[in-house]
């Protein structure tokens, strides 16, 4: 084994167990890189439950505006087309 890597970012070959890069600075913290929601303590369906229930809030939201801003547009080429 090796005792060098390279680093993802600019692939320079850098040492195994280093934190920060020695050529571009970067935090090599892999911990947090390898976005395993296990080892975080989050169970992976809590976190599709929760980005789900979100992207569903989201999208429920941006429907009610949608209808919202339809009626009005219709109100206002009804008010409009009375006017003329
Ligand atoms: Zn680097």
């Amino acid at each position: 084994m090796s005792r060098t890597k390279l680093c993802p970012y600019c692939k320079e070959k850098i040492k195994r167990d280093a934190i920060v890069c020695r050529y571009c600075h970067r935090e090599l913290n892999e911990k947090s890189e390898e976005k395993n929601p296990c080892q975080m303590g989050i169970p992976l369906w809590a976190l599709a439950g929760t980005v789900g229930v979100c992207l569903g809030g989201v999208f429920a939201l941006a429907l009610a505006l949608a209808k919202e801003r339809r009626h009005w547009q219709e109100e206002y080429t009804e008010w409009k087309g009375d006017d003329e």
